[in-house]
């Protein structure tokens, strides 16, 4: 069996996610692949939609800056260039979809947990992305607290 030779690697930006991190950059130098990242932020209208008449603009500037930020502090130590960095706005599960195809991306690496699964073995993101995914998908086994 040949190995992958590009991977997307989904990022919540929680203290978790160091641990996926770890693994796909294992994966990388093991396959000699390249690699790529994705950060999606979730609209707070997603959440709040109508049901609050506010201008959530600023407060979302400010959660692109910070995680900009944090993004570049993931990538850099691993030497993954800007155009392999990916931060998008829309649902996570769709939009790792949506970057897989476009870059053609034959593994997708995300954490078997993070923000929304701690209870559960395996979160809500993971779950989706592997339902609908067009390559494998690794779901890398999270541990808490570590
Ligand atoms: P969850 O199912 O939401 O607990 O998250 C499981 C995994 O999905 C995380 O460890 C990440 O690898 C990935 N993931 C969750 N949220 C995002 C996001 N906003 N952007 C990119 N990847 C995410």
């Amino acid at each position: 069996m040949s190995g992958y030779r590009h991977l997307l690697l989904g990022v919540d930006l929680s203290a978790e996610s160091a641990q996926v991190v770890a693994r796909a950059k294992a994966m990388r130098d093991a396959f000699g692949s390249e690699l790529s990242v994705i950060h999606v932020i979730e609209p707070l209208s997603f959440a709040y939609g109508g049901d609050i008449p506010m201008d959530f603009s600023g407060i979302q500037e400010e959660i692109h800056k910070q995680a900009s930020t944090h993004m570049a502090s993931l990538c850099e130590p691993l030497a993954i260039p800007e155009s392999n960095r990916h931060l998008v706005v829309g649902r996570p599960e769709t939009e790792i979809h949506h970057i897989a195809e476009e870059i053609g991306a034959d593994l997708i690496v995300v954490g078997s947990h993070g923000r929304h699964g701690l209870a559960l073995l395996m979160g809500s993101t993971a779950n989706g992305v592997l339902h609908g995914a067009r390559c494998d998908v690794l779901a890398v086994r999270v541990r808490n607290g570590s």
